[in-house]
């Protein structure tokens, strides 16, 4: 049995959606949670839903895209819980779709700088810890996005491309000091952020989608935080660098 027990786990975007699912895998595992987003109400709630479960919580406001409270996000939760054994990047933004010639400069800013540099900067401020403590494991959340093209989509897709590229370069600085680094490449899942998708117009598209999803449905956040979980655990200790790719099948074709 997959067991997180005593450990401290830090996950962003953990107000909604994927990660908060996540968040409370890994409560239900055994682990300290530390919910961070930078919806200050939400996240407030979102932990405290946890809390009435009887799990310990934290919750910390922090935009990625902010280098310093990125770094406050990590020291809040070693002043908190006295350590961080493993961390979950899953805060992502959706681009607004449009053809290359039109996407905008500050579009492709707001997007890469939550999607990728987040990412970037939420490794950085977490290896500074785990190496210290000579242990640790992150997740990176990429996208079927990070793996396929996505007509209008270039933004979105060239970040989740990226965060592959951080996640086995930097896989491979710290695997020999007993840190592993992975990502997850989750397909279409039915959170806020598909609900969005589909208010805003893009319902046709998102049903041509799951019309050639193999298991013929929406993935569940719980089906992502399993997989989080378990990566993040010891029962991964060699998985290394690895892209795993959540998606009902979609990309196999
Ligand atoms: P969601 O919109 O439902 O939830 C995302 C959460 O991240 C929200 O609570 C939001 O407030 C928070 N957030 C956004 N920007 C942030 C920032 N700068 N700093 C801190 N928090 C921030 O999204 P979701 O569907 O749960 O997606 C989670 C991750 O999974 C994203 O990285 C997304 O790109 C990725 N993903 C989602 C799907 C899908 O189909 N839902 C598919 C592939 C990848």
């Amino acid at each position: 049995m997959i067991t997180m027990h005593d450990k401290v786990v830090l996950i962003t975007g953990a107000a909604q959606g994927i990660g908060f699912a996540t968040a409370k895998a890994f409560a239900e595992a055994g682990a300290s949670v530390v919910l961070a987003d930078w919806d200050e109400d939400l996240v407030n709630k979102a932990a405290a839903r946890l809390t009435v479960g009887g799990y310990k919580t934290l919750a910390i406001t922090c935009d990625v895209s902010d280098d310093a409270q990125v770094k406050a996000m990590v020291d809040k939760t070693v002043e908190t819980f006295g350590r961080l054994d493993a961390a979950y990047n899953n805060a992502g933004i959706q681009n607004v779709l449009a053809d290359a010639s039109d996407q905008t400069r500050e579009d492709f800013d707001r997007v890469t700088g939550v999607n990728l540099r987040g990412v970037w900067s939420c490794m950085k401020y977490e290896l500074q810890e785990m190496r210290k403590q000579g242990n640790g494991a992150i997740v990176n959340c990429s996208s079927i996005g990070g793996i396929l093209g996505g007509a209008q989509r270039g933004t979105y897709h060239a970040a989740k491309h990226g965060v592959i590229g951080l996640t086995k370069s930097a896989a491979l600085e710290y695997a020999s000091q007993g840190i592993r680094i992975n990502s997850i490449c989750p397909g279409l899942i039915h959170t806020p952020m598909a609900d969005k998708m589909m208010e805003g117009g893009q319902q046709d598209a998102l049903d041509t989608m799951l019309a050639a999803v193999p298991v013929g449905r929406l993935g569940r956040p719980e089906e992502i935080a399993n997989a989080v979980v378990f990566l993040c655990s010891d029962a991964a200790s060699l998985v290394v660098g690895h892209t795993l790719v959540i998606d009902g099948g979609y990309s196999i074709q």
